[in-house]
């Protein structure tokens, strides 16, 4: 059985682009070019992720997703076009999973479509896995115990909540608001300063160089990402 992957997208030249590569990959495409046509194809035909633009002509991006997630847990990936900062944090706040700026590699959206995928799969989700590995980093989650390389690395509570919530999502975007009100809790979501120090406490234990992360990324103005494998 092919994936089922849902496109919501009014432009033909990226529907097109998109086309050819997905079936190329082995999914199966199903395309929508308004919000309307996208929410009953949705609905008809259960797609396993969903790829929407954030311009389309009937309906904000923003009314889709809220109207998606009313009735569906859906791993949807937005494709936002640049200068859309702002409305890409309401999304991925509203219950988008991902985002892709456009224009866009395909290997990009690829591994953007594998973590989309293997977050839906229910048999994963119930695992706790017992072992992380990132490059040097290793987390052994039962015994909360970090090692970078050969070495244990002692992390604060906070630290450690803040290094589970982002491995929980890896491979995946986590806004300010969700780390904070994982993390510190739902009265907590405008604090951004405090992220920061802790993010910056963390990339100085764990990271080779703090000031170039290769692992905790950051993604400008909207949150942080840690990075797969
Ligand atoms: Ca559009």
């Amino acid at each position: 059985m092919k994936p089922i992957i849902l496109l919501i997208e009014d432009d033909p030249r990226i529907r097109r682009f998109l086309r050819a590569s997905l079936v190329t990959q082995g999914y199966e495409l199903i395309e929508a070019g308004t919000g309307r046509e996208g929410l009953a194809l949705a609905a008809s035909r259960v797609p396993e992720v969903v790829l929407l633009d954030l311009g389309l002509p009937d309906m904000e991006g923003l009314e889709v997703i809220k109207q998606l997630r009313s009735w569906s847990e859906v791993p949807i990936i937005i494709l936002s076009a640049r200068g859309q900062e702002r409305d890409k944090v309401a999304n991925l706040d509203a219950g988008a999973d991902d985002y892709l700026t456009k224009p866009f590699g395909m290997g990009e959206l690829l591994a953007r479509i594998r973590v989309a995928l293997r977050r839906a799969a229910p048999a994963e989700e119930d695992k706790q896995e017992a072992f992380y590995s990132l490059g040097p980093i290793r987390v052994d989650v039962e015994r909360r115990l970090v090692f970078r390389g050969p070495e244990e690395v002692h992390l604060t509570p906070i630290e450690y909540k803040l290094l589970s919530v982002l491995l929980k999502h890896r491979g995946k975007v986590v806004t300010h608001r969700q780390l904070l009100k994982e993390v510190w809790g739902p009265s907590y979501v405008e604090q951004n300063p405090y992220l920061r120090i802790f993010i910056l406490n963390l990339r100085r234990k764990l990271e080779d160089d703090p000031a170039r992360p290769q692992y905790l990324l950051t993604e400008p103005g909207v949150g942080y990402r840690l990075r797969e494998a």
